[in-house]
């Protein structure tokens, strides 16, 4: 039997051709097609959103939490159950995480843990809408106007979803960071893409996604001024994204719909075959908002008789690779020595690692592979 992978991207003829016409207009670093990439992503999202393609999402929110000033000293708020990106970006600016617990439902970050993390030092509020269901943006917008915090959402997983009908992206955070690796909800490869709706920071962010040169490297070979002069205004960072990247980005976005179709569809179909197993599904989104359905995540009931790992074990046997998301940062050693966390401050993230398994999700699954996957499981989980 073939193995049915965790994840496979959906990159179709459109797409080759994209890249090879990149390659051979003879532009293959940040140019035209990244432009265009960037405006239709911004106008994917909606009317007064501005993007910026970075070539990860690590580099966005790094260029996020710069552009809002986090510095030496700062603490921002993130949740435990995250993949360490979210928080290290705080690090590389000096400044230092302060993770918290979850909520039991949804696995999003707890807005009471939130409110009981504030500090004087706190700056940020690092939401991550996980697997791609949107974290309770009302409650969270609600903490940081009252104790005056930014808030810049870690999207990786959110393309698209909504919350309270409105889009991710759109929505009154200082920024959101969307991802393009290879396994995420549509790819360039790597790449990624930071949205604001503050002229002020997306232009602080074009800067320092090029050297803290004033103006990129089209403008450069394009404008009145001679193509040699330039001036540098900080020392920026090199997270331009290629047009090589951009092209791919542009034919992936324009079959972003179809793709969530199909995630939805397979999403459905998880949720009607296993809900007689000893099994937590994953929280669907509230009636009239989306899902992103970026990550399947399933634990193991109290009353299931199998462990997670020996669920994972036998499915590995059957062909079919699983995932853990995540580890949670609590029990990763740099975070855990750093700021001396033990599992019992992490009560809800903890009793989720211990039984938490991701099933293969992907566009590009058959209805074949994912019958496979129901019926290893149906055998396996009891
Ligand atoms: C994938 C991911 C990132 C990092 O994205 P890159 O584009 O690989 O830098 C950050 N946060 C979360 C939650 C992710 O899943």
């Amino acid at each position: 039997m073939p193995f049915v992978p965790f994840a496979r991207p959906d990159i179709g003829e459109a797409e080759i051709d994209a890249v090879a016409r990149a390659l051979r207009s003879g532009w293959v670093t940040t140019g035209p097609e990244t432009r265009a990439f960037e405006q239709e992503f911004a106008a994917y999202l909606g009317s007064g959103v501005q993007a910026v393609a970075v070539n990860s999402a690590t580099a966005g929110l790094h260029l996020a939490l710069e552009a809002i000033g986090i510095g030496p000293g700062d603490e921002v708020i993130a949740p435990t159950l995250t993949f360490t990106a979210t928080v290290e970006v705080a690090r590389y600016l000096g400044a230092d995480a302060k993770l918290v617990d979850v909520d039991p439902v949804t696995l999003n970050i707890d807005p009471a843990r939130i409110e009981a993390a504030i500090t004087p030092a706190t700056r940020a509020i690092l939401p991550v809408h996980y697997g791609g269901l949107a974290c309770d943006m009302a409650a969270i917008f609600d903490i940081a106007r009252r104790h005056g915090l930014r808030v810049v959402e870690d999207a990786a997983h959110a393309l698209p979803a909504t919350f309270q009908g409105a889009t991710v992206g759109q929505l009154a955070s200082a920024a959101a960071v969307f991802s393009f690796y290879a396994n995420k909800t549509m790819t360039t490869g790597e790449g990624g893409m930071v949205v604001t709706q503050d002229e002020q920071l997306a232009a602080r962010m074009r800067v320092m996604r090029l050297h803290g040169i004033s103006r990129d490297a089209f403008d450069r070979f394009t404008s009145k001024t001679p193509a040699w002069y330039y001036e540098i205004v900080a020392p920026g960072f090199k997270y331009n994204l290629t047009d090589l990247a951009a092209a791919l980005g542009r034919v992936q976005l324009q079959r972003l719909p179809a793709f969530v179709q199909r995630r939805r569809q397979l999403a459905a179909r998880y949720l009607h075959a296993l809900k007689d197993l000893p099994l937590i599904l994953p929280a669907d989104a509230p009636a009239g908002d989306t899902h992103a359905w970026h990550l399947f995540v399933l634990r193991l009931s109290d009353d299931a008789t199998v462990t997670r790992d020996e669920v994972i074990q036998a499915l590995s046997d059957a062909g079919i690779a699983t995932s853990v998301h995540y580890v949670p940062l609590h029990r990763q050693p740099y975070w855990r020595d750093r700021y001396g966390l033990t599992p019992e401050q992490f009560p809800v993230a903890e009793a989720a690692y211990q039984r938490m398994f991701s099933v293969p999700l992907f566009t590009a699954m058959s209805d074949g592979e994912q019958a496979r996957v129901i019926a290893a499981l149906k055998d396996i989980v009891r």
